[in-house]
């Protein structure tokens, strides 16, 4: 029988990242929702783990750590898929969603470690990146100060600190027009990042105990016969079906794909914090089709 459940959400950021709420109170919202299995996926690091780990466990959740990883496309978008979409180009990243579900965060792990040291230039990357992207809104006469962005994150520095700093100093008015205008792929003051290809990034995980899904394929332009075989051929074990953002169509056609080829299915709601969404969770899944060592 098949089961649909709303007790996963595997997809979300705090304030490591560029989510909004710091790691207590996003997991209160997350229990305050009805989730039952957390895991928490800041941007390409891995800094709020511990902590997230005990904010689950007071709160009688299970906790599964996770990261987001920022990486070079698999494969260049499609042109028609984008002119159906009704966009002129593509993002410039895939993201891969990683888990570690046998991973206690409070204890020592020697293949964690290892992966941990393999993260951290990609992490450290958005320093240096930050640093550039701040000298661009100053030659475009913008008055904003590297160390002003660096003190709203409490982890990894991200575009949308940058955006919310320069919405204080009157700059802009919304965070989408600040990538709009300056911040987004293609635009003035956008600055490359320094990436992992996916096979790459797989094999880290591999390599650590873990699995992979492909984060919200919708933004990449790729269709979904395409997509799902280069994730089977890469060794990518899931694919995020059940992504906030995807109507239900997609999900779908993802989860009959995904189901035809061996691939496991995940679920998440990408949640970033109050001004993004209203709130985490609430992201029905079919629960026999998630990665065995999750479910
Ligand atoms: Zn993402
Ligand atoms: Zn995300």
């Amino acid at each position: 029988m098949l089961q649909w459940s709303e007790r996963y959400d595997l997809h979300g950021h705090s304030t490591h990242s560029d989510g909004e709420l710091s790691v207590s109170k996003l997991a209160q919202r997350i229990k305050d929702e009805g989730v039952e299995v957390w895991a928490l996926t800041d941007h390409d690091v891995i800094s709020g783990w511990k902590e997230a780990s005990e904010e689950a466990k007071l709160r009688g959740m299970r906790f599964i750590p996770g990261v987001e990883i920022t990486c070079i496309p698999g494969l260049p978008a499609e042109k028609t898929i984008l002119e159906k979409e009704g966009r002129d180009r593509s993002t410039t990243s895939w993201h891969l969603l990683a888990y570690f579900p046998h991973h206690q965060p409070n204890t020592d792990s020697a293949t964690i470690d290892v992966f941990s040291d393999w993260l951290e230039p990609f992490a450290e990357g958005r320093i240096g990146r930050m640093k550039r992207m701040v000298e661009k809104i100053n030659e475009l006469g913008m008055e904003i100060t590297f160390e002003d962005v660096m003190a709203r994150s409490s982890g990894a520095i991200g575009r949308p600190h940058l955006a919310k700093e320069m919405i204080e100093k009157g700059y802009a008015d919304s965070v989408q027009q600040v990538f709009d205008e300056w911040l987004g792929d293609g635009c003035p003051a956008h600055v490359e990042k320094r990436k992992p290809s996916i096979i790459e990034a797989v094999n880290a995980v591999h390599a650590a105990g873990g699995i992979c899904s492909l984060a919200h394929p919708i933004y990449y332009g790729i269709e979904t016969n395409n997509l799902l075989s280069y994730i089977k051929n890469a060794g990518v074990d899931a694919v995020e079906a059940f992504h906030r953002s995807h109507p239900d169509k997609y999900r779908i056609e993802l989860w009959k794909g995904a189901q035809k080829l061996g691939l496991k299915v995940t679920c998440g709601s990408d949640y970033h914090g109050p001004s993004y969404q209203a709130r985490p969770g609430h992201m029905p899944v079919p629960s026999s089709s998630l990665p065995k060592q999750i479910i």
